[in-house]
């Protein structure tokens, strides 16, 4: 949390009102003054009232709006307002989010804004031992903050029960359909208690999203903040035409300058994000790979490297691309272009968070231009072109347009983007986000993407 970010935060992005409008609990009202936060952003302004009386919201808003502090506040009111022991091996609410790093952070905020308040909490995901996890749900918790493989696992073993839960939250559902947890998420609410509080987050709402919110929610309050088309107005974009293979050149080139001091490089690949990490280590550059091949361990020390400042650098797959939550990240630099648009501006939104000002630069090679047009046509402006820098390619800017299925299906064949062909590289796997998925066990899982809008 940056206790600067109100001053530095542009009026915008937040409200008149104050937090102790509200009418939040003291203990919870200490805990947001103590983050640094005096006044809400719009969603917190337009959520944190409905759901204080307990209504069933819809909440289209990406990260980086204060959406978790939007359901994590309210949540925690009524959770101590109504407050009843939880049974053993009970909870009280349940947080499903699509990957293990959404997980963690969502349940941080609940361990600092409860930190007044005598809730137990705990979080469970795949990729670690499931030893300490059995342990803190034994005695029963108030807040369960869950991906869904290990939450189907233990509900499996018998070391947790939904059934005498009160308040359900599906986090980045768009997400979770696309990652293939759409019978997953049907199993655990099929588990849930009839009466219950719902919460339903996604950045998108297209028309298979919308149809799973209307029978999860019951006579919701919608709020909607910064739909996904609407790049945040403060990150200064930028694309820069090059050939493919000196796109190694160019990021080395752009890392000269100092001012890109906190840096995510994304790639399409883990391999690719590795290869980026390998030629930068060669140069002299400071950096970490994050993507789902690496241990929780390792993800968790990379994170904390760069959040701290160790590492300049972190090269990610799109797995990084939402739930990361840490300030004053300088530079997003696309090395590959998404062939998802939306993934673009969950991408680029990792810098200017909470009004904060960030910049956003995409290497294009020929094969991805017909990617820039598609996040022009989402965004609905043109991404101004870098000329100036010396690896700018004429030939590439002027080349014919691919159209998007030949491009991709180019990438397929294994024409460069992270070097190389892939093994199993299928359609559906190139669409899914690296990593990240299913936290336990049942490898199909991941194979039933559905498509995005
Ligand atoms: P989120 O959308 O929940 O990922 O939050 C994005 C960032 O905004 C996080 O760094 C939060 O700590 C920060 N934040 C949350 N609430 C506020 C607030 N009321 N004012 C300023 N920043 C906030």
């Amino acid at each position: 949390m940056n206790p600067n970010k109100l001053e530095n935060a542009p009026e915008t992005t937040t409200t008149s009102i104050k937090f102790s409008d509200l009418h939040l609990l003291e203990p919870l009202q200490k805990a947001v003054e103590e983050s640094g936060y005096s006044k809400p952003t719009p969603i917190q302004e337009a959520a944190i009232p409905p759901l204080i009386e307990g209504r069933d919201l819809l909440g289209c808003a990406q990260t980086g709006t204060g959406k978790t502090a939007a359901f994590v506040l309210p949540i925690l009111h009524r959770l101590a307002t109504y407050n009843r022991r939880a049974d053993q091996r009970q909870t009280r609410c349940l947080i499903l989010t699509p990957t293990r790093e959404l997980a963690i952070q969502i349940y941080e905020s609940f361990k600092t804004y409860g930190k007044y308040l005598k809730l137990r909490h705990a979080v469970i995901y795949g990729g670690v031992g499931q030893g300490l996890q059995v342990k803190a749900l034994a005695g029963g918790v108030d807040v369960l903050v869950a991906t869904p493989g290990r939450l189907l696992d233990l509900i499996d073993q018998k070391y947790l029960s939904l059934r005498t839960l009160d308040v359900f939250v599906l986090e980045e559902s768009d997400r979770m359909l696309d990652m293939g947890f759409i019978h997953d998420i049907r199993k655990v609410i099929a588990m849930l208690p009839a009466r219950r509080h719902n919460l339903f987050f996604s950045a998108t709402m297209p028309p298979d999203i919308r149809r799973l919110a209307d029978t999860m929610l019951t006579n919701p309050v919608t709020v909607e903040v910064t739909p996904v088309s609407s790049t945040a107005e403060l990150i200064q974009q930028s694309v820069m035409y090059v050939d493919r293979n000196r796109k190694k050149d160019l990021l080395r080139h752009v890392l000269q300058d100092k001012a890109f001091n906190r840096v995510i490089v994304f790639t399409r690949t883990k391999r690719g994000a590795n290869q980026v990490s390998e030629v930068l280590a060669k140069n002299g550059i400071n950096s970490e790979a994050i993507h789902g091949n690496k241990s929780q361990g390792a993800r968790q020390r990379a994170l904390q490297n760069f959040r701290e400042g160790r590492t300049r650098v972190l090269v990610a797959t799109d797995i990084a691309a939402r739930g990361i939550d840490i300030d004053e990240i300088s530079h997003v630099i696309n090395f590959e272009v998404p062939n998802i648009a939306e993934s673009y501006v969950h991408r680029i939104g990792r810098t200017a968070r909470a009004g904060a000002k960030g910049i956003a630069i995409s290497f294009c090679d020929a094969e991805e231009r017909s990617f820039i047009k598609d996040i022009e046509k989402l965004i609905g402006k043109p991404i101004p072109v870098d000329r100036e820098h010396p690896c700018h390619s004429n030939a590439v800017e002027n080349s014919r347009l691919m159209s998007p299925g030949k491009a991709k299906a180019a990438i397929e064949r294994g024409h460069g983007h992270g070097g190389g062909p892939r093994r199993g590289g299928g359609r559906n796997q190139r669409r899914r986000p690296s990593g990240g998925g299913p936290s336990s066990g049942s490898g199909g899982r991941r194979n039933a993407s559905s498509p995005r809008p």
